[in-house]
């Protein structure tokens, strides 16, 4: 089938729900993708910040392979070594203790959140405005924009939304009913928005002054996408609970939420649970990714060619009046415009680019940490071209 007659059959078939890129992709290699009528694109958004080691990685192949004949599912009523491995490792990597494992961001934001509340026993739990947590019906409540929400009324009660980046919301807001505060470290659909240096060590402190606990939605910046392996290192703090998911599998469906100890065992036996969450082979290929992150140098390569990538953004934010900001941190960059960023995002598809549009006005560009130096390189010497046609 060609783009066409793809895109023919979604209209036809699938809930018309998101406002695709008109192509249909097929196959990809690295950080290059093709698509139905076998034109090549450079990929600078890894499928929303998931494909850490790009398409077709042969660690990635081999693990799927060598799984997909053990074990693929069991349920959790069975213990598995996929997943015991798993959660080792991320107790290892990080500073947390114990993980339940979901399949998505949203599930694993839904489960952070009914942590919270059993373990504190209290109901409310703070967000900011602009940020995104998913599209459950508890998460989507917590995502701080109205446009997501407004339609599906009667939402849950107990969620309350103070400015991102503003400490002193988060104090006035907490009451005695307080369970938690729920932040993005950076917030990622919110175009990319990094908080003043000190929000997050502020909210920390504020949250253990007050006896409410600190989640960290780090769904869409974990596994190396800012330079590090999780944004927390790079803010300096240490939240209660995390949540992931995005990179976590490369591609395959998995995500968690993570606690010290202490906090873990605020949920008992039956308090929370998933069919698929955790199975053998999502958990066989997580302990790849994680490994090939550490491997391959993946952090060190979205630290050094983020830099890069980010002094090229403000090389062009100096020739072109129209970019209002440069930010980020990593290979999680932003170019903020004075107008609407999708024609930008198009004008690359054309060229042979995907980059993403977000919060309206912004460049979103997520690449594989597998990126090279000369695929940067050729990216922005594109970039350059469609902005000077503006
Ligand atoms: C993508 C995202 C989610 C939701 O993840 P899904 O896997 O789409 O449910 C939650 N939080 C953040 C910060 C995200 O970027």
């Amino acid at each position: 089938m060609n783009n066409k007659e793809i895109i023919d059959l979604d209209s036809k078939y699938i809930m018309q729900t998101y406002g695709r890129q008109p192509i249909a992709l097929t196959h990809g290699n690295g950080a290059t993708i093709w698509d139905a009528d076998g034109n090549e694109y450079l990929d600078f958004f890894a499928g929303i910040a998931v494909n850490v080691l790009g398409q077709s990685h042969p660690k990635v192949i081999e693990a799927i392979q060598k799984q997909a004949e053990k074990l693929i599912h069991v349920s959790n009523v069975y213990y598995t070594e996929e997943q015991v491995k798993l959660a080792k490792k991320l107790a290892e990597i990080t500073i947390f203790d114990r993980i339940f494992f979901a399949n998505s961001g949203a599930e694993a934001n839904e489960g952070a959140i009914k942590l919270a509340r059993k373990f504190t026993g209290k109901g409310e739990i703070i967000a900011t405005n602009n940020s995104f947590h998913g599209r459950t019906l508890v998460t989507v409540t917590a995502t701080g924009q109205d446009k997501y929400k407004e339609p599906f009324k009667p939402l849950p009660s107990g969620f309350i939304h103070v400015p991102f980046g503003d400490s002193k919301a988060i104090a006035n807001a907490i009451t005695d009913d307080t369970a938690a505060v729920l932040i993005e470290a950076i917030q990622g659909e919110g175009g990319i928005v990094v908080p003043p240096k000190m929000y997050l060590k502020e909210v920390e402190a504020i949250c253990r002054e007050k006896g409410v606990l600190f989640i960290l939605d780090e769904v869409q910046t974990g596994f190396g996408r800012t330079g590090e392996m999780f944004a927390y290192e790079l803010f300096g703090i240490k939240p209660d609970i995390m949540t992931i998911a995005k990179a976590l599998g490369n591609g395959y469906p998995i995500g968690g939420l993570l606690a010290r100890s202490e906090v873990a065992e605020g949920f008992d036996y039956g308090d929370h649970g998933s069919t698929f969450g955790g199975n053998p082979l999502g958990c066989a290929v997580a302990l790849t990714v994680i490994e090939t992150i550490k491997d391959e140098n993946l952090l060190e390569n979205s630290k050094n060619l983020g830099n890069y990538l980010k002094n090229e953004f403000i090389n062009l934010n100096e020739k072109y009046d129209f970019i209002t900001d440069v930010r980020g941190f990593g290979l999680f960059l932003a170019i903020e415009l004075d107008r609407d960023s999708s024609e930008i995002t198009n004008k690359m598809r054309e060229r042979g680019f995907l980059i993403n549009s977000t919060a309206g006005n912004v460049l979103r560009f997520a690449p594989p940490l597998i990126i090279t130096k000369e695929e940067i390189d050729k990216m922005i010497l594109a970039l350059d071209q469609v902005f000077s046609e503006i």
